[in-house]
């Protein structure tokens, strides 16, 4: 069993779209067991994004994120990392495959609806950011 992190990022709070997300998860067997809306703060975003600090598109990325809110999930399965990221697709959404959330939902390759960790090392680092091990259910 593994534990990851997501988050329906402010695009995606904004179009509606946190119960189609969640519905994607819930529907490949994966269980929500934290859940959680908070706006972030610019310099929070800048933390939870520090692996990005050099990119070009890392100002727009964190302004981005703390445009509106966000739901942050704690999301438990078998291989969880993976299937979480497989559900998601790719980051550009035009690349993503059909039916994906990006695909689906997504607006470009920035605003691409979802957030999932993409490795142990991130869900370990990520997954504090937004809960602590005692308010995780199941
Ligand atoms: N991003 C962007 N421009 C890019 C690449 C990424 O705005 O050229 C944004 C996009 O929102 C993406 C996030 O930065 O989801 C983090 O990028 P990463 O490469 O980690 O993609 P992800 O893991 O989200 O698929
Ligand atoms: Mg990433």
């Amino acid at each position: 069993m593994e534990i990851t992190l997501s988050l329906v990022k402010p695009d995606g709070v904004r179009k509606n779209f946190i119960g189609d997300v969640m519905k994607r998860f819930e529907q490949n067997g994966l269980k929500i067991v934290g859940l959680k809306m908070l706006h972030l703060t610019k310099k929070q975003a800048e933390g939870f994004y520090a692996v990005h600090k050099e990119r070009p598109f890392f100002h727009d990325l964190t302004a981005f994120m703390c445009s509106g809110p966000i739901v942050a999930m704690a999301i438990k399965g078998e291989n969880a990392i993976k299937k979480v990221r497989e559900i998601m697709g790719a980051t550009d959404p035009g690349k993503a495959d059909k039916g994906t959330i990006r695909r689906d939902f997504g607006n470009g390759i920035e605003e691409n609806v979802v957030h999932g960790s993409d490795s142990k090392e991130s869900a370990q680092f990520e997954l504090p950011y937004f809960f602590d091990a005692l308010s995780l259910n199941g």
